[in-house]
């Protein structure tokens, strides 16, 4: 399952699930660039670990939220054969407390940048007559929470766009697919209570949250010749938390 002589480019790479799967796209043979967009030195930390296991990569930095930087950064970068769609960001509140601005915020960065990074990425993608587009979606979207209105519209919406996209542009050898992990270890995830914490494994069959690299697994199948025939379809990384 090689994946020499292939560009990805893994938005929020630096840290988190991002980092997992550069790693894990670099140890199948890929350039990978790195995207962040506030910490420099977690972007330099998962650039020197691909270079510590043998790979090649480059660091980028850009708000995936906004457009013409995006754009900048994809001709920059030249041909993608592989993008993930993996930055996100939470502002969680109940609805009466939510504010328009972390309802936009949400949207604009899980939901629109994905729409901007994938048309910028998909013209090389058409050009070469193959590529894979891998948005990571999440259990929230499929199954709701409180507390998460924006967040679950916008990962919901990726389920939706995922499947127009990949009907548009299957016939061009790109495929387009969803990961959605349930509850992962990362900063986003120790960021909740610990009750929290200990609720949602009662709520999880396996009884344990995931590893960064059980999500970066399904990426690497997707992105790989094990994925070639598969498009349009969310791949559940969630120890039976949703079925
Ligand atoms: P982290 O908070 O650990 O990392 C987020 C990454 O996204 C960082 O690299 C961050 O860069 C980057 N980022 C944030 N905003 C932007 C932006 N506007 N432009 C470019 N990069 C940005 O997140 P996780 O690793 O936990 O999550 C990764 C993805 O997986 C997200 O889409 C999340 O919604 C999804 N997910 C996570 C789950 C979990 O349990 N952790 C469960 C389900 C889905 P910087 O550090 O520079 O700010």
């Amino acid at each position: 399952m090689s994946l020499e002589g292939k560009v990805a480019l893994v938005t929020g790479g630096s840290r988190g699930i991002g980092r997992a799967i550069c790693l894990r796209l670099s140890k199948m043979g890929a350039k990978v660039y790195v995207n962040y967009v506030s910490r420099p030195e977690a972007a330099e930390e998962t650039k020197k670990l691909i270079e510590e296991q043998g790979g090649t990569a480059e660091i980028i930095a850009f708000d995936v939220a906004d457009t013409d930087a995006v754009q900048a950064a994809l001709k920059e970068i030249g041909s993608v054969d592989i993008l993930v769609n993996n930055a996100g960001i939470t502002r969680d509140g109940l609805m009466a407390r939510m504010k328009e601005s972390d309802w936009d915020d949400v949207m604009n960065t899980n939901l629109k940048g994905a729409f901007t990074c994938a048309k910028a990425a998909a013209r090389s993608m058409m050009k070469n007559r193959w590529g894979r587009i891998i948005n990571i979606t999440s259990v929230i979207g499929f199954a709701g929470n409180a507390g998460q209105a924006n967040y679950a519209a916008a990962k919901a919406g990726l389920v939706g766009f995922t499947k127009a996209m990949a009907r548009e542009y299957a016939s061009r050898g790109i495929t387009v697919n969803g990961v959605a992990p349930g509850y992962i270890v990362t900063e986003m995830t120790e960021k909740l209570p610990v009750e929290v914490q200990e609720t949602i494994k009662s709520e999880i069959p396996m009884a344990s949250l995931g590893s960064v690299e059980d999500v970066a697994g399904a990426v690497a199948y997707l992105a790989g010749d094990d994925g070639r025939y598969v498009t349009g379809q969310t791949l559940h990384v969630n120890g039976g938390m949703y079925m």
